[in-house]
């Protein structure tokens, strides 16, 4: 075998062997095959597409090249790992409930999460907003945490399917990120090898999202359903709406806090809704719950009893963070600046661009421009009028919080061009588009 060979068989149409598919995973990775063949490799996969086969082959092969973890040791026998994958949005702190709700119906979560990327925020810079919280656990603190408390959140382990983060840093820079096989592999390889036995995909589908349209969110998610499929693991996806924020909270420390008020059932209907259903989801293919309807009464029994919110915690404390930020999340960090800002016309909010929010947080200092950039935990958006409210001008439309009244001034002139108004009041925006299963 050879790379040119594999390259060209590609750009001219042809399926790849899963053979063909290691080779040249496994070169990339060890350096014998060049950057700028992989680039051209990818390439030919963006034009060409890859059936279920190849894409399996290629997620295997990704998922292979690292790590490959097996927590089955840290829970009790014969229970399922499951884990959860959002594709990323705006106001998206749906891992900080679920995590906690689910572990509290006793299915253990251990998750490997990430940190921001451009406009969507990540679930460890906002668990940082909790002072002395770390994500950065050894294989056997993550282990006993697992198995003492149920629930783990740590960073990715840079040896957790290397191929791809080689192969996505390539992909950034070469214009073949937009590719259904190639994003497909990518977000089921680190899922496989973080040692899922079952995964619920929450798919993002709107103008804050990856994927924009509903036709492209259920191709995603059939890909990664049918992959899972053929790797022997157990996938659902939920197409869920990013056409606006999620909650009111897009930040850090706000996020955090609408987390904790989710966990006791007091979260915004939008995001209480999603947080319920991926529950119900992980304890339907976890097994730990034998219908839909028991699943959702367990749900309410946990974050009705208190539980939900004491797992929190529990996990919280495990990793070091300040319990007093949470049983006071006044405590969390917060901004010098809070300012509203406020609509520009009369008529109902027909869009707000979950986009231009999120860049908006990235400008006030809660993102990065580059990688390894510090971020203000503090800053953020509260979106507290959603689409298909009435307003008038000059009403509150929500609540800026910056570190100077410069960037307050900055946000809401931004903020003004993400709503656009109607006068007919538009039909209200889905949580919960579709669902995909095998
Ligand atoms: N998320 C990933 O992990 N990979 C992609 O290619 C796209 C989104």
């Amino acid at each position: 075998m050879n790379p040119v060979d594999i390259i060209v068989k590609k750009r001219d149409g042809g399926a790849l062997t899963a053979a063909e598919i290691q080779y040249f995973i496994q070169g990339f990775v060890d350096g014998s095959i060049a950057d700028y063949q992989a680039a051209a490799w990818a390439m030919a996969i963006y034009f060409q597409g890859m059936n279920a086969a190849e894409t399996t082959a290629l997620t295997l092969a990704m998922a292979a090249s690292g790590e490959q973890f097996d927590l089955h040791d840290a829970v009790a026998p014969g229970t399922l790992i499951v884990d959860k994958h959002s594709s990323g949005g705006v106001g998206d702190k749906t891992t900080l409930a679920v995590g906690p709700i689910v572990a509290a119906c006793g299915l253990p979560v251990g998750k490997m999460s990430g940190r921001g990327l451009s406009f969507t925020g990540g679930t460890i810079d906002k668990l940082e907003s909790i002072r002395g919280w770390s994500p950065d656990l050894s294989e056997s603190q993550f282990r006993r945490q697992l198995r003492a408390i149920g629930l783990v959140v740590a960073g990715q382990t840079s040896n957790l399917a290397p191929a791809d983060k080689l192969l996505y840093a390539l992909r950034d820079v070469t214009g073949t990120v937009p590719s259904l096989p190639l994003i497909a592999s990518s977000i089921m390889s680190k899922k496989l090898a973080a040692g899922a036995d079952a995964i619920v995909l929450d798919v993002k589908c709107g103008h804050g999202a990856f994927m924009e349209t509903l036709d492209d969110a259920r191709a995603l998610s059939h890909l990664m359903v049918e992959i899972g499929q053929r790797a022997g693991r157990q996938v659902t996806a939920l197409i869920t709406g990013m056409d606006q924020p999620l909650g009111h909270a897009v930040g850090h420390a706000i996020e955090v806090k609408e987390a904790i008020a989710t966990l006791q059932g007091k979260g915004p209907a939008d995001f209480q809704l999603l947080v319920e259903s991926v529950a119900a989801e992980m304890l339907l293919l976890g097994q730990a719950a034998p219908s839909r309807e028991v699943a959702q009464q367990q749900i309410q029994s946990v974050i009705n009893s208190g539980a939900a919110l004491e797992k929190f915690k529990a996990f919280v404390g495990a990793q070091g963070g300040d319990l007093r930020m949470i049983d006071d999340p006044s405590q969390l960090p917060t901004a010098p600046i809070s300012q509203p800002f406020t609509a520009s016309q009369d008529g109902y909010i027909a869009q707000i661009n979950a986009q231009e929010v999120g860049l908006t947080c990235v400008a006030l200092g809660g993102g990065r421009q580059k990688k390894g950039d510090p971020i203000d935990h503090s800053v953020g958006i509260l979106v507290q009028t959603k689409v298909g409210a009435p307003v008038k001008a000059g009403d509150e439309l929500g609540l800026i919080f910056a570190a100077t009244q410069a960037d307050a001034h900055s946000a809401m002139e931004r903020l003004q061009r993400a709503y656009t108004y109607s006068a007919t009041q538009p039909a209200p925006l889905p949580v919960i588009y579709d669902r995909i299963t095998a």
